[in-house]
């Protein structure tokens, strides 16, 4: 399986330009789509889900073009948007049910047992009368990926998938994914929250107004930032001067002032002494330099 998007590009009606020559490609495994709010992650989900058309490029799914062949490629999909949302009378089992029948589980002794297998694969089987739309926060997250997997998708698409889940429902879900991905299907898993990404994505983008910033595993990503974060005690004034100057990723009140880690090819004159970057770090560091990269374009084109 494999998705090539090639030098896609994005205008909304309005002018907006959400993606600008967007090129990836992503193989079996799962994939994270890493960028703040605004980056233009839902709107290439949007696309790669054959909801809306590109302005400019192509995306190739099997070497198949998404934008002549919609409805096969929709049949290889399940996809688990934003906002999902439920009908307010179905159960649990109902809601999936209807789910298997809508994608063309006809017979329907088989769906009731694909429907109960898949109920057990999320952790919902003890929740199967209970009214969907009364479920908790993560359980509803998870009938959403039940509904996306349950006509056996071999690319399966999810967009933020843990904002408003608390810590363990956010563990549960990111475990659950994990799982999945062990079967020869791409998961695409976009999201604007770091840890989202670390352990379980083979490989990510990051996504920056529109273009990629950043591809590649997220150990290499974290290597980029190595020798670039610093940790040091600054009293008050000292703190106003550096977080002018440079992106803190931690604070912490200590009797001096602040126990604090800058994220900075060089902190002078400010001294620090270096820690082993994380994935934020390098998320920071990252962001911080191409956000200067592109103004240095910007700067460039108008002189
Ligand atoms: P993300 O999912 O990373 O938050 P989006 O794809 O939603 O990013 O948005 C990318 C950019 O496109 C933003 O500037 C957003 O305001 C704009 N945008 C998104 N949807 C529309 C739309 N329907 N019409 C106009 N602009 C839009």
């Amino acid at each position: 399986m494999r998705i090539e998007i090639q030098n896609l590009s994005k205008r909304y009606p309005n002018g907006n330009k959400a993606l600008d020559s967007v090129n990836l490609t992503i193989d079996s495994g799962m994939f994270g789509l890493l960028g703040p709010n605004g980056a233009g992650k839902s709107t290439l989900m949007r696309i790669l889900v054959t909801l809306l058309e590109p302005s400019e490029g192509m995306v190739l799914v099997d070497g198949l073009d998404a934008s002549k062949h919609r409805q096969e490629i929709r049949k290889m999909l399940g996809y688990l948007p934003q906002d999902f949302r439920f009908f307010s009378n179905l159960t649990t089992f109902e809601f999936l049910d209807y789910g298997a029948r809508l994608s063309g589980m006809k017979d329907s002794k088989t769906r009731k047992n694909a429907v109960g297998k898949m109920l057990e694969t999320v952790g919902l089987y003890e929740a199967r009368d209970r009214k969907a739309n009364k479920l908790s926060g993560g359980m509803k997250r998870r009938l959403g990926i039940a509904q996306a997997l349950i006509n056996d998708p071999k690319i399966i698409i999810v967009d933020e998938p843990t904002t408003g889940l608390d810590p363990e429902e956010r563990i549960r879900f990111r475990n659950l994914l994990s799982t999945i991905s062990a079967n020869d299907v791409i998961i695409i898993l976009s999201t604007h929250i770091v840890a989202d990404i670390s352990s379980t994505c083979r490989n990510m983008a990051l996504l920056s107004n529109g273009k990629v910033a950043f591809n590649g595993s997220p150990e290499d990503l974290v290597s980029s930032s190595n020798g670039k974060i610093w940790k040091m005690t600054v009293n008050n004034d000292e703190m106003d001067r550096i977080s002018a100057l440079f992106p803190i990723t931690t604070t912490i009140p200590v009797d001096e002032g602040w126990e604090i880690e800058v994220v900075a090819d060089d902190p002078s004159p400010f001294k620090g002494l270096p820690v082993e970057p994380n994935l934020e770090h390098a998320y920071v560091y990252f962001m911080d330099k191409y956000a200067q990269k592109n103004i240095e374009v910007i700067i460039d084109q108008e002189d």
